[in-house]
């Protein structure tokens, strides 16, 4: 069953790219394991997947020894500055940089092993209240500060769209975020790049894609609906 999900969700990218005159091989495919169990996260790694995506801490843990074929990990969720230290030497990329107090966190944490982290700064794009991130308007300041940062590279931005039922209510905060990925390509930074731009879920991310996302994250469409017992 996760591989006939996987090959829907990957056909419906394709699709989506079609439309817009993209390259399915430029959007990557993060499949959220969240409430997951690590046997049938090893069978989507099985069937093809190559990137996971965690929200928690917790469960990065609990899981980590567990996983096979070597996935990269997300770290897509808030991220609390006292638990930096756990996923560190872990994850491959955290989506959530989201405060100043965060990324001097990360990189001393990430000086201590000698590691320089990527990361993509979260931007609360609809101004919601219930969700973590930069407001657009505080992310010019922000870049300049993050950039002086020796142990973090900024690969790009994140967003989390409203949830709406109609997923075409969202296209403009889709849009909106593309034009400040594209305002901030030529940055002067060295340790800023405008790589990644993630965004778009199991509702939405078609969308997504046709308004310049190239990396989604999908949990309910390749595991179906969760069940939070934990
Ligand atoms: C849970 C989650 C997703 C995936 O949501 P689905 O609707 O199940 O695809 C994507 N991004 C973040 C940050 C999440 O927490």
């Amino acid at each position: 069953m996760i591989l006939d999900n996987i090959k829907i969700v990957e056909n419906d990218i394709k699709n989506a790219c079609e439309r817009v005159n993209r390259a399915p091989k430029d959007i990557t495919l993060i499949a959220v394991t969240k409430t997951i169990e690590a046997e049938r996260i090893n069978e989507a790694l099985k069937s093809g997947i190559e990137n996971i995506g965690e929200n928690k801490v917790q469960e990065i843990m609990e899981k980590y020894d567990k996983i096979e074929y070597k996935p990269s990990w997300h770290l897509i969720g808030h991220l609390q500055t006292n638990k930096v230290k756990y996923i560190i030497d872990k994850v491959d990329l955290i989506h959530s940089l989201d405060s100043l107090k965060l990324a001097k966190e990360i990189d001393k944490r990430a000086g201590k092993i000698n590691r320089v982290i990527d990361v993509l700064i979260q931007i609360n794009i609809a101004d919601e209240n219930t969700k973590f991130g930069l407001s657009y308007k505080e992310l010019d300041d922000f870049i300049i500060e993050v950039s002086a940062f020796e142990n973090i590279r900024v690969q790009g931005l994140m967003a989390i769209v409203p949830y709406v039922t109609n997923p075409e209510e969202v296209r403009p905060y889709f849009r909106k975020m593309k034009e400040i990925f594209d305002g901030l390509e030529d940055s002067p930074y060295e340790k800023i790049n405008m790589k990644y731009l993630s965004m778009g879920m199991t509702n939405d991310y078609q969308i997504a894609i046709e308004e310049g996302s190239n990396m989604v994250r999908i949990g309910t469409g390749i595991f179906g609906e969760r069940y939070y017992s934990i």
